[in-house]
């Protein structure tokens, strides 16, 4: 598979403007291969400049593929530096990422970047980064094991009397020491709580006949990982066994029917029409999936709406969930890598219900 930066080329030709400055660190990160936290790429379909300014000089060395390094230092600013590089490298006019850029950035570049034209576009690079290279497929593999690894560690902690805070900082810890990150604030509401799909640990104990959710990835080399299990504490009624039954033959359904060629939107329909067979579609408020990479909620959306037709190296999240105030909610999600003959689902933890502590 060609370069990150050769399939910018290649778009900027088909159909782009003359050359194209990248501003969104994400976007840096994924055209350049850097992973600090400040940088700018100047591209044009035949050539390529990275900059960044005198603190990130090593580490752009090191990490930088496919094209030059230009670095600045104090007093010269990141703007007119940018504009005497445009101007070097005949680049008249610039693409720049409309939705990244404040109207007060815009206008001081404007001024700056001059002789260099600017012009806004949209969904760019984005599209592109749906299609993972095998490198970032293996990073997110990666940080899929790690969250696997995680989940297998805190289930043994699951019992009455624990704090959801407890369980939230052990998830932490795993991965800090295993030289990762926390994707995102973990998720873990337990009993009625777990009715709230992105509700925050609280210091709420774990009590007999809780639903119990869990949702938290790992971020690693760059990339993320993104989990949720839903157990129960201790004790699982019938109406428990019946949500979840419920919401996991969705969720497999879901994850057989994310093929190349399908849209993402009738992989979200097929999701509520399962629900809906035990009247529970009307308890699923948010959509089936996101993409996933180097942002935990990356390029890409499978729900209603959603434009987007599944392709080969694309990542996505299967996510289908039941959230009945009162009651409790359960959500289960995995990450799947669609492949030319299917997909292949990268996290693996259990999903039958699991009702803790084991006896
Ligand atoms: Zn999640
Ligand atoms: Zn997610």
């Amino acid at each position: 598979m060609s370069s990150n930066l050769h399939r910018i080329q290649e778009r900027l030709t088909e159909n782009g403007p003359a050359a194209l400055l990248i501003t969104e660190i994400s976007n840096v990160q994924w055209a350049s291969g850097f992973t600090g936290s400040s940088g700018f790429v100047l591209v044009a379909p035949k050539r390529a400049l990275f900059i960044s300014d005198s603190r990130y000089a090593v580490q752009a060395k090191e990490e930088v593929r496919d094209m030059d390094v230009s670095i600045y230092s104090s007093p010269t600013d990141a703007a007119s530096f940018i504009g005497a590089e445009a101007k070097r490298l005949g680049m008249t006019e610039l693409g720049f990422e409309a939705d990244h850029v404040t109207f007060s950035q815009y206008e001081r570049w404007k001024t700056k970047l001059a002789p260099s034209t600017l012009v806004p576009i949209t969904d760019f690079i984005e599209p592109l980064r749906m299609i993972k290279t095998p490198d970032e497929i293996a990073r997110i593999r990666r940080a899929c094991e790690l969250a696997d690894a995680c989940f297998a560690h805190v289930v043994r902690m699951i019992q009455p009397g624990v704090r959801e805070l407890d369980i939230s900082l052990d998830i932490e810890f795993f991965f800090r020491r295993q030289g990762a990150n926390l994707a995102f604030e973990p998720i873990v509401v337990s009993g009625e709580r777990s009715a709230r799909p992105h509700g925050r640990a609280s210091e709420k104990k774990l009590e007999k006949g809780d639903f119990l959710t869990m949702d938290f990835g790992a971020k690693l080399d760059g990339y993320n990982s993104d989990i949720t299990r839903t157990v129960v504490v201790q004790e699982a009624s019938d109406r428990h066994r019946q949500v979840y039954a419920q919401v996991l033959k969705a969720q497999i359904a879901s994850i057989e029917a994310l093929k190349s060629g399908v849209s993402a939107s009738s992989v979200d329909g097929l999701s509520r029409k399962i629900l809906a067979e035990r009247d529970l579609d009307q308890y699923f408020g948010h959509g089936l999936g996101h993409g996933l990479g180097q942002l935990v909620h990356d390029f890409g959306r499978l729900n209603a709406t959603s434009k987007d037709m599944i392709a080969p190296g694309q990542v996505w999240t299967i996510e289908p969930g039941v959230y009945i105030e009162g009651f409790g909610g359960v959500r289960i999600e995995d990450d799947v890598v669609v492949t030319e003959k299917g997909n292949e689902v990268l996290t693996h933890s259990p999903k039958e219900l699991l009702v803790l502590p084991m006896a």
